[in-house]
């Protein structure tokens, strides 16, 4: 496949250092509260990298990390501890707070349909590889004590900013506001590997060190997880387009710094989710969530469809507008695919078979081009195939897009021969009065006339694939 690469700025064939298997490593999150749908944009996206490589036939071993020990608020090393927050905010242990927004990620990327990946490390499992990490950088003379925390020395480097030419000043604007410059630091670009001094009286977490009682850095957890789960060498690093400076390129200084010589071979960042009015945080305007979009009525399936309709190197403008708009194209298409799952019988025709598989294959192939994959499976529909084939393609394309095609439109055949054979015609004919009367506005003869459908055993819901009717 060919991937654009964020280290040489453009695309290249994709060859993992090994025939066959892949090592890819993802940023995992900051447990500290509910993922935003913007984060949840790059896990979508990651999720289906890995998935169109294992398509391809390749063995992925993906790991990530989750970030449990009191990363900062800011991406630099200072300002306040995120996890501390949380805890204070909600009368709580940091462990328990990690342990509750550990579970509510994945509970989200399930709803999602992101595979967990195969190997899942606490920050706090691994204190003694870190340690052991930054000892051997402190030995090679890449490493420096000061004012009680150990430094990682940037002027050590042949090339720091590997990911751009920034400059000093870009790097006062990559560090964010709020945040007091750090007179401990030799070089402006240096950064925190161990803190003895936290900045925070009340710190939790803190281990033993040769450094004294302290916690981690932030960035040395993903290069010592990965190195320990995948090797010396790394195919694949993914993350959030935010995360390429500082958290990347310190990730990349450490690393190499450590093992003398190239780390990881490709780089692959997904660009920001924004909201209409700019970059979506979750400081800013209303927080988005999976569980606000269910509390909507959207599917989380409906936003995975709508992430796949923009490319992942482009910024995604997100708002409820946009949403439904996708909604509305996701039922249309489920809709498409409900008269295949009755009518499929017969060979799969092997010549158009291959002809649909490949188109799908190409886009995806091509950088990861997703709006032109969700195109491939309209060109499924459209084609002359048989339904068996039809079926066969959209069952291996789902794959990868995991939009639950076939189970939906399973789901959509099954509810309408239900419903065609047992809800009585006096039912269906309140439903349609109440679904005139919410037309007109007149929400106290529609609730009327619920609870008429309520006495008569059912039970009629608007969502936002339509009106449901529910035997009670
Ligand atoms: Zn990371």
């Amino acid at each position: 496949m060919q991937l654009y690469n964020s280290l040489s700025h453009k695309k290249e064939d994709f060859i993992p250092r090994e025939a066959g298997k892949v090592g890819m490593y993802t940023c995992g999150p900051t447990v500290y509260h509910y993922a935003h749908i913007g984060n949840l944009r790059s896990y979508i996206m990651e999720d289906i990298l890995e998935k169109y490589l294992r398509f391809t036939g390749l063995d992925v071993k993906r790991v990530m990390n989750i970030t449990d020990v009191g990363h900062l608020t800011s991406d630099g090393d200072t300002g306040d501890d995120k996890m501390l927050k949380g805890a204070k905010r909600e009368h709580k242990t940091v462990m328990e707070i990690a342990k509750f927004y550990t579970d509510a990620f994945f509970a989200d990327c399930a709803k999602l349909n992101i595979k967990t990946p195969d190997v899942v490390v606490p920050a706090t499992t691994y204190i003694d590889e870190f340690i052991k990490v930054i000892s051997s950088l402190m030995e090679k003379g890449y490493a420096y004590e000061a004012g009680g925390n150990i430094y990682f020395d940037t002027s050590k480097l042949d090339k720091y900013y590997v990911f751009g030419d920034l400059s000093e000043e870009d790097l006062e604007v990559g560090v964010r506001e709020g945040v007091e410059a750090d007179g401990n630091k030799r070089n402006k670009a240096d950064f925190v590997l161990w803190f003895t001094k936290s900045k925070f009286d009340d710190q939790e977490l803190k281990w033993e060190s040769p450094w004294g009682v302290g916690y981690p850095g932030w960035h040395i957890e993903c290069s010592c997880i990965s190195m320990k789960n995948l090797g010396e060498y790394l195919d694949l690093h993914c993350g959030g387009i935010d995360n390429a400076f500082p958290h990347h390129t310190n990730e990349i200084a450490q690393s190499e710094a450590y093992l003398g010589h190239k780390w990881c071979n490709y780089w692959f960042h997904v660009h920001h989710l924004n909201t209409t009015s700019g970059k979506m945080s979750k400081s800013k305007g209303e927080f988005l969530t999976v569980s606000l979009l269910e509390e909507k009525g959207y599917d989380p399936l409906v936003y995975r469809f709508f992430c796949l309709n923009s490319h992942y190197r482009k910024s995604l403008v997100f708002s409820w507008e946009n949403l439904d708009n996708a909604a509305v194209s996701f039922n249309k298409l489920i809709d498409r695919i409900v008269p295949l799952t009755k009518e499929a019988a017969g060979d799969i025709d092997q010549t158009e078979y291959d002809r649909l598989r490949k188109s799908f294959d190409d886009a995806l192939g091509n950088d990861m081009n997703t709006s032109l994959a969700v195109t491939a499976v309209y060109d499924v529909l459209k084609s002359g195939a048989n339904a068996s084939t039809k079926l066969a393609l959209l069952r291996d394309f789902d794959t990868v897009l995991g939009l639950d095609l076939i189970k939906k439109a399973q789901e959509k055949a099954d509810a309408a021969e239900n419903s065609a054979a047992d809800i009585p015609a006096e039912v269906l004919e309140l439903v349609e009065q109440r679904k005139a009367a919410r037309k007109e506005k007149n929400f106290a003869l529609a609730d009327e006339l619920r609870d008429k459908i309520t006495a008569l055993g059912y039970e009629v819901k608007e969502t936002r694939q339509g009106t449901e009717i529910n035997k009670l």
